[in-house]
């Protein structure tokens, strides 16, 4: 398998991209990873110049390095808990940069706390610095086990402070504060997304979590390993709805002071983790027997977003059914196992 930074670092700058007549240009945090490097493609497909910062701890080069010959496009290599530095105009930042996936986010959790505090503490310098608009990714983990479903954003949640999962949910919880208090003191144009699990192409082979972890293991001939009882439930919003709402969200326009407040993004079709490796194996046509691994603490046991705020907000709402969007997705996956087996291959020879 091919290492994470065997891959060359093709621009390292301190320098922006050159403002063309009426391009935007929009900053993206975490600009390598899953939603982010799907996000950079849409942007530039649009004509917007696109900033991604990145440190590649999760990230990967794959996602962007066939955006790197683009002139609307630069790379900075940088981690945000560091003070960000960008030369000329910002019209947006998308603030996506933080380990999602439980494996990843818990590997070093000082790091992913101080990713999503000190990261939020430093973007937000740059949006009040160049008077840009800003929007946060949170997660529908700030409302973690929650006690009834589905979850409405006026619902405070129940996160266990000293729990495993508390690096990444409170961190979240902690930068919606600066975010928001950054807004009301300062005048920051923000935005807050809480966005639920979300799957689809680009997403890490080895990132560890459900929908990865089964079609990966359905194409590999591998059991497909079943947390708990496999009867807590996920809702899956494919990746292309989003985008879609993710830009909706930042493009809303100020009509009320609601657009402030943190907004769930998410389908809310709301599957067990049983039926999820039923659907993966239906569509792969794997044979792989389901075996059963202790449930990791804290895990939720339901999760569903009450997506209401979003449809009146700016008329949002996920069109593509979990077993609609899985289709691209195992595709995705063959590719990059496929990919992976012929570099692994080529290097031993
Ligand atoms: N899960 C599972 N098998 C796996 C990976 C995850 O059963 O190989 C379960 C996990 O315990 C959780 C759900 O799938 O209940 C979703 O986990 P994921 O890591 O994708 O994201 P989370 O929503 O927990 O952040």
């Amino acid at each position: 398998m091919v290492g994470r930074n065997a891959f060359p670092i093709a621009i390292e700058t301190e320098d922006a991209v050159p403002r063309g007549r009426d391009a935007r240009v929009l900053v993206v945090a975490g600009g390598a990873g899953f939603i982010g490097s799907n996000l950079m493609r849409r942007l530039l497909d649009q004509g917007d110049r696109v900033i991604c910062l990145d440190n590649l701890s999760t990230g990967r080069f794959e996602n962007i390095a066939a955006l790197v010959a683009d002139p609307r496009f630069t790379f900075l290599r940088h981690d945000i808990i560091e003070p960000v530095t960008i030369a000329g105009p910002v019209d947006r930042i998308y603030n996506l940069a933080c380990p999602a996936s439980p494996p990843k986010y818990r590997a070093d959790p000082l790091h992913t706390f101080k990713t999503s505090v000190l990261g939020a503490i430093n973007l937000l310098a740059v949006a009040e610095a160049k008077g840009a608009r800003i929007l946060q990714s949170s997660t529908s983990e700030v409302y973690g086990d929650p006690d009834h479903s589905p979850q409405e954003e006026a619902y405070r949640g129940s996160v266990n402070t000293v729990g495993p999962r508390a690096c990444y949910d409170e961190g979240k919880r902690a930068a919606e504060t600066l975010f928001y208090e950054t807004h009301r003191t300062r005048n920051v144009d923000i935005r807050i997304a809480r966005i639920f699990n979300t799957y689809g192409p680009r997403m890490d082979p080895e990132d560890g979590r459900v929908v990865s972890n089964f079609i990966c293991q359905a194409l590999t001939g591998s059991p497909i390993t079943i947390y708990g009882a496999g009867t807590q439930t996920r809702s899956f919003c494919y990746v292309s709805d989003m985008l879609d709402a993710l830009e909706g969200l930042m493009e809303a326009p100020e009509a009320t002071s609601s657009i402030f407040d943190p907004v769930n993004l998410g389908n809310p079709g709301e599957f067990t983790m049983l039926e999820l490796a039923q659907m993966v194996l239906d569509l792969t046509g794997a044979q792989v027997p389901l075996v059963y691994r202790p449930l990791p603490a804290d895990d939720p046991l339901q999760r569903r977003p009450d997506i209401g705020r979003a449809r009146n907000l700016f008329g949002w709402g996920p069109k593509v059914p979990l077993r609609e969007g899985l289709v691209p997705t195992i595709a995705y996956f063959r590719e990059e196992l496929q990919g992976q087996q012929r570099r692994t291959l080529g290097g031993a020879i």
